[in-house]
């Protein structure tokens, strides 16, 4: 508008622009962007925030129109109905995929595993939007595999799992009845290469490159034969032109997480004593690792590019900042700090996109709650013969603000800390966030994209 003020001279281009303008956002059609930060509870939000901008600052999260309380829902494979309170991402992912609530480790198949869901990129590829998923884990893991896949099992996710799979506690999963020559659909590494997606970045090079099995070829040369560019570093994910299909494999599972402990520290087991308080601090510092990138912003900066260069075709996006989840299982709190950082950056992008094409719905989520909570500091060590502290780990990260955070993970005596079963935040900007009610469920939240996007 300013410069139709200023260019008084050449007013009927101006008005002629405007009118154009309006015409174009009457014919666009709407885009989701659909954030999801795995693991992400109000637990892992307050953390961040207290790291990233300090107890008196504000997340761009914190900075949309509406928050709401999300319940988390998950049934045993046994017996509908019956509630199970603790959920894995591909169950959860699939309610938010589909809208029904099924049991742990399923993708997008009902609590039997016998049943296949139609899922929302599915829907919206039908209806002739672009669809695109971007992860910081391998794209075959299960957030990712359940908004364009089907799989009895998130472990299925290449040829060679097929006949070879595990799952959490080392049973076999047999995933061999999804062999193509078994009339199945393939791995999810074969279906995704296949799905019709316009975009599909993140790790899990392994998965696309492994031998064929059971009528399925390497998911590699699918992708190739559907016409896909493939970008495996920084430099060509820049050089991928717009106009085709983009695979991109950076990692051969999952990508390198932005920060790290100084020293490599994570949480350990409690000091029984004051003395050495000073010494069990530490900041974060940057992983090298991770400096080659594409950061989770460059990958969704590509996205943008791809599924939004024409506002007539719109478009459904996933965005996963997948290791939050992962580093809370690993106790490694500078880990799942920079994956928060690295979900706001997105945030950022993605905002700036609906700047350009405002018809755009913005959604921030998490699929189930983790282990890592705040406790009192001090008190968490042994003072003489009173002992105070938590029986789990602990890590004392020292914040920017000059002051120390005590993070807790007290899930497990394994190596590996556990999901828990509170609610998650739902937070949204764009068209009709202020309307979204402030507690609802994940299949609500696959009903409002839904609808969103015309649907149903
Ligand atoms: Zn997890």
């Amino acid at each position: 508008m300013l410069s139709c003020v200023q260019l008084f001279f050449s007013l009927a281009l101006c008005t002629l622009t405007a009118a154009a303008i309006a015409e174009t956002e009457r014919h666009s059609r709407p885009n989701v962007i659909l954030l999801l930060g795995d693991g992400m509870d109000q637990q892992q939000l307050t953390i961040a925030r207290n790291y990233l901008v300090g107890s008196d600052g504000m997340l761009v999260m914190d900075q949309l129109q509406s928050l709401s309380s999300v319940r988390v829902q998950t049934v045993a494979p046994t017996r509908p109905g019956r509630s199970v309170y603790v959920a894995d991402s591909a169950n959860t992912a699939t309610t938010l995929a589909t809208g029904i609530v099924t049991s742990k480790g399923r993708i997008a198949m009902d609590y039997r595993g016998t049943g296949e869901l139609p899922t929302i990129v599915e829907l919206a590829r039908r209806a002739g939007y672009r669809t695109g998923i971007v992860t910081t884990s391998s794209v075959t893991d299960a957030t990712a595999a359940a908004f364009a896949t089907h799989s009895v099992h998130r472990k299925c996710e290449g040829p060679m799992d097929l006949p070879a799979a595990v799952d959490w506690y080392g049973a076999k999963i047999d995933c061999t009845a999804q062999a193509i020559e078994r009339g199945g659909p393939g791995s999810i590494a074969h279906q995704l290469s296949s799905a019709g997606l316009e975009v599909l970045l993140g790790g899990g090079r392994r998965y696309f490159e492994q031998a064929a099995y059971g009528g399925e070829k390497r998911p590699l040369e699918t992708a190739l034969e559907h016409g896909y560019f493939v970008a495996t570093d920084s430099d060509s994910l820049a050089e991928a032109p717009l106009q085709r299909p983009l695979l991109g494999l950076f990692a051969a599972v999952d990508m390198p997480v932005m920060w790290q402990g100084q020293s490599q520290r994570k949480a350990e087991a409690v000091t029984h004593s004051t003395a050495s308080l000073a010494a069990t601090s530490f900041p974060c510092v940057a992983n090298p690792e991770a400096a080659a990138g594409p950061s989770l912003k460059t990958m969704t900066d590509k996205a943008l590019a791809v599924l939004g260069r024409d506002p007539q075709q719109g478009f459904f996006l996933l965005v996963e900042s997948a290791s939050i989840d992962k580093q809370s299982h690993a106790r490694n709190p500078c880990g799942h700090i920079g994956e928060v950082g690295q979900l706001e950056q997105a945030l950022g992008s993605a905002l700036d996109f609906a700047k350009q094409q405002p018809n755009t719905l913005i959604l921030v989520t998490a699929d189930h709650g983790h282990a890592a909570q705040i406790i009192p500091d001090r008190r968490s060590f042994s003072f003489g013969d009173k002992a105070f502290h938590s029986p789990g780990a602990v890590a004392r990260v020292q914040t920017p603000e000059g002051s120390v955070m005590m993070i807790n993970y007290a899930t497990s005596v394994a190596d590996d800390e556990l999901h828990t079963g509170t609610n998650v935040p739902l937070l949204a900007e764009g068209p009709g966030a202020d309307t979204i009610p402030a507690y609802l469920t994940q299949a609500d939240i696959y009903r409002l994209m839904v609808r969103f996007l015309n649907l149903q």
